[in-house]
């Protein structure tokens, strides 16, 4: 049984996956086979309209599947907005008609979510290997100017032609990349969460993730020129992140600290030359933060951390507070986000000195397995150059102050355990501040 196969035994949604050379032409197969006796409606843009969504219209109808009037989305600027998906839904409401997504993080998401509002299943034709949400449960979409993510059902079915994705507009598979190297340090976090008994690893998805990884993440330059087997192989990464979301019902096997300067840029809607930044982008630059973290816990003596004086200057709940209060002034939606995710991740004094005890007994094997897990960040910083990412916050519009502004609200954003949270109960932040931006450092302020 490969890898694909055993995948969907464990995936609570999804249930076929088609992913190759010339795969557009089994959608019709694969919808007779889910959706036996049911009609199809193609949801497109009109960008995907053009390169895949058309030859999938016709493929239907000549297969003699009943096919409705497709929904193109016209706006040139569409994102995932709750306005478009009303638009979608007032549409589907009107038909029991099963929805075919034709495109990639957008409009998946858009009919992900609409979808499960209405209670009704669908498929989709990824047209770009560009992050790994298509696969997995809940739709991420801008609610009253936040992002948010709302929880829905992933596809019943997924359909994803290398020979497609890999003519996708530039950066898509750039930002795919971006997302599925940042994969290699959320290992090595929750590699720490584990040792802590915060977030105990699960073999199954864990092993979903990065076994092969490495091999899919070797290839930036192929990836760069379009080589249509180096983007199915990084499509299918993505996809199997998505699985082990799906399986373990939590984002923790494909996400670590690198996501959370992500989502934290997704609160403020980070813009760059009037547009959004694609996720992937800022996974990118996160997951250079993450290492430089990880990296630095790597040269610390950890066995020597005085654990006992580390939890006499650990803050009550109370302080921490406090603190909160007066880092998050003037920006209120992430400050009661901060109180909410802080108070859930908070362990009092004795239990930092635990975590830390913790760490310190597995550190020697836990040490050797980080390392060999991570790249270093020199190597990290040259793969997304060569894969066409950004590598400097700059690239995405984003200073180095306002990094450094991110990183020092950081550790407050996300109840997920991190190498952050490691580098906070020994007392080292301020530490790694000066690495990060001090002279000399990865980006001196
Ligand atoms: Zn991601």
């Amino acid at each position: 049984m490969d890898k694909i196969e055993q995948a969907l035994l464990r995936t609570t949604d999804t249930k076929r996956l088609l992913l190759g050379s010339g795969v557009l032409e089994k959608v019709p197969a694969m919808f007779a086979d889910l959706f036996a006796g049911q009609t199809a409606l193609v949801v497109a843009d009109a960008h995907t309209w053009r390169i895949a969504g058309e030859r999938i219209d016709t493929l239907l109808r000549a297969a003699g599947i009943p096919v409705e009037t497709p929904f193109i989305f016209t706006d040139p600027d569409l994102y995932a907005e709750w306005g478009y998906l009303e638009e979608l839904e007032v549409r589907l409401r009107d038909t029991p008609a099963i929805p075919v997504a034709v495109g990639s993080g957008v409009i998946n998401d858009l009919t992900k979510l609409a979808s499960g509002h209405l209670g009704r299943k669908y498929m989709v034709v990824g047209t770009a290997a560009s992050m790994d949400g298509y696969t997995a449960y809940g739709a991420s979409i801008t609610f009253e100017g936040n992002k948010q993510t709302f929880s829905c059902p992933a596809p019943y079915g997924m359909v994803l032609d290398g020979n497609i994705a890999a003519k996708a507009p530039a950066g898509m598979s750039a930002s795919g990349y971006a997302d599925l190297i940042a994969k290699v340090p959320a290992a090595a976090d929750w590699m720490l969460a584990d040792a802590v008994a915060a977030e105990k690893i699960d073999s199954f998805s864990y092993a979903l993730v990065q076994d092969g990884l490495k091999e899919t993440l070797a290839a930036p330059d192929r990836i760069a020129a379009g080589d249509s087997a180096a983007t199915a192989k990084l499509a299918e990464g993505l996809i199997m992140s998505g699985f082990a979301m799906q399986a373990l019902q939590s984002s923790r096997p494909a996400s670590g600290l690198e996501h959370q300067f992500s989502h934290y840029w997704d609160m403020d809607n980070l813009c760059y030359r009037g547009k959004h930044v694609s996720h992937g982008f800022k996974v990118g630059i996160g997951t250079l933060v993450s290492t430089a973290c990880l990296e630095f816990l790597l040269e610390t003596d950890l066995p020597a951390i005085d654990a006992q004086a580390c939890a006499a200057a650990w803050p009550t709940l109370p302080q921490l507070e406090t603190r909160i209060r007066a880092l998050f002034a003037g920006k209120s939606g992430h400050l009661s986000r901060a109180l909410v995710e802080t108070r859930d991740k908070y362990v009092d004094a004795e239990g930092v000195f635990r975590q830390i005890r913790d760490l310190q007994a597995a550190w020697p094997g836990l040490k050797a397995r980080i390392r060999a897990q991570l790249y270093p960040f020199d190597e990290l910083k040259e793969k997304l150059r060569a894969v066409g990412a950004p590598y400097e916050p700059e690239m995405i519009g984003v200073s180095r102050e306002r990094l450094r502004d991110t990183f020092r609200r950081i550790p407050y954003m996300r109840s997920r355990f991190t190498c952050i949270d490691v580098l906070q109960r020994c007392g080292l932040l301020e530490e790694m501040e000066h690495r990060l931006f001090g002279p000399g450092g990865h980006w001196e302020v």
